[in-house]
Parts: C-alpha cells; structure tokens; sequence
C-alpha cells in the first residue's frame, strides 16, 4: 500500500534515464511506478504481429481499441500484459522502436491509453513515466519532473543497456532510433513531447542514477516534507 496519494509525473526524451530513476523514486516513496511508454509499445507488437501496415491509421486505431494492456509490479520489475501474455521483452526489440512513435502520433491510440493511464493513477499513490504525463495525462500532478541528457549520454546508456541484454547492435543505429523518435514525440500535432510549464527539470548528463533519484526526493522533502520510507 503506497503511504501516500501522491502522483509524481516525469516525462522527456529516449534515454534521459526515466524508466530506471521512476522505478526507484516510487519504490523509496512507496508509491506504484507505471510505464506508459511500455503500453504504446505493446500495441506496436500487437500491430506487428497482426502485420497490419503501421501507417494505416485506421486499422492501427481499431487494433488498439481490442486490445487489453495490463502492468503489474513483480519482484521491483514493471511487467506489460498484451492480452494476458507477458510482453515485457517483446516489445524491447529493434521493431518495436522503429514502429512505437508512429502509432504513438494517432489520436485514437492516444485516446485510449490516457484513459487507461488516469484510471491506473486515480487513486493516487503512482509515479508515471512518459512524453506527455504533465501536459496532458496528469495536468494536475503534485511534482512534474522534466528529465534531460545530452545526445551523446543518451546514447551512450541505451547501447549499454542493450549490450547487457545481448542485444548487438552499433552506435550509430542506437543513435539514428534515438533522433529519429525524438524528432517524431516532438513534431507529432497531438500531444507532442514537451517540458509542462511548472516542470522541475533535471539534467541527468553528469549525474549518476542514485544521484538522479536523491535530487528528486529531495524536492519531494522540499514540497511536501515527505521522506523516503
Ligand atoms: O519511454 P519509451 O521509450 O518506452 O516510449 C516508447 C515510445 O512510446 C515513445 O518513443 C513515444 O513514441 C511513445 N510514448 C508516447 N507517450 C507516452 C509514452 C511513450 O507517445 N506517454
């Protein structure tokens, strides 16, 4: 049970280091960490597997509108649920990335997986992760978190986190999907990636994971006086 109703919002870029800091910020806070970027990847695989044409609107739309994407928290590990099946190192792959931020961009898909996501976060006691979580999921978060890096940096830990999943792929592949979805979160026309007006951003360049999760509960401390458990 989370000590807190608290919902903490952190958004920004391929990289800058999201997944990791809000798994552990919500694990010191005691509140319940939810990746919603996972989600649009599990209708990319979905979309993927029925080999419908990514940039078929309207088919990609209706697909995302059958399926049934769940997230549990397992042993500290987010796990997605696609239809029941656990789809947490599936939707990780090379294809995944290169389809995501094209069904990511289609209303109708967005439509669905907010309303998923203020549901999971109504009650309160969440950390969400995303592109567009204090713009437009959670307007009214307690604390909105802006994460950046440098694109060099950004680089540099996706080619370590892949290389230690044994995954082989090349730096420069790691740093054309990195710019390339970046470029498309930040164009597309609906809910575009950007930094939420009262944003406490967080340049993660020179800064270790632990120290990217103290500078957070540190401003939690700061505004609402609640510690780590
Ligand atoms: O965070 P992650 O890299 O797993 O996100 C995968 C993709 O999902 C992003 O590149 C973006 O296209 C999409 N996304 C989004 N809105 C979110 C989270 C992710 O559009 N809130």
């Amino acid at each position: 049970m989370p000590h807190t109703n608290l919902k903490i919002a952190i958004d920004g870029p391929a990289g800058s280091g999201k997944s990791t800091t809000a798994k552990l910020v919500a694990k010191a806070l005691g509140l319940l960490p939810i990746d919603t970027g996972a989600m649009y990847r599990a209708v990319a695989l979905k979309v993927l597997r029925e080999k419908i044409d990514p940039h078929d609107e309207e088919k990609v739309v209706e697909i995302a509108g059958k399926v049934n994407i769940e997230q549990k928290l397992e042993n500290g590990e987010i796990h997605t649920y696609l239809d029941g099946e656990d789809v947490s190192t599936a939707i990780r792959t090379p294809e995944v990335n290169n389809t995501v931020s094209i069904i990511s961009a289609y209303p109708g898909v967005r439509k669905k997986m907010v309303e998923l996501q203020r549901k999971l976060a109504k009650a309160g006691g969440v950390v969400l992760e995303g592109r567009d979580i204090g713009t437009v999921v959670l307007p009214d978060a307690d604390l909105k978190v802006y994460m950046i890096a440098s694109l060099e940096e950004r680089v540099r830990r996706r080619l370590k986190e892949l290389k230690e999943k044994g995954m082989d792929v090349s730096l420069e592949d790691v740093k054309q999907e990195i710019l390339m979805r970046d470029e498309m979160d930040s164009k597309r026309e609906y809910s575009p990636l950007k930094i939420p007006e009262d944003a406490f951003i967080l340049d993660t360049t020179n800064l270790t994971v632990e120290e990217q999760v103290e500078k957070i509960l540190k401003e939690v401390e700061r505004r609402f006086g609640l510690k780590r458990r």
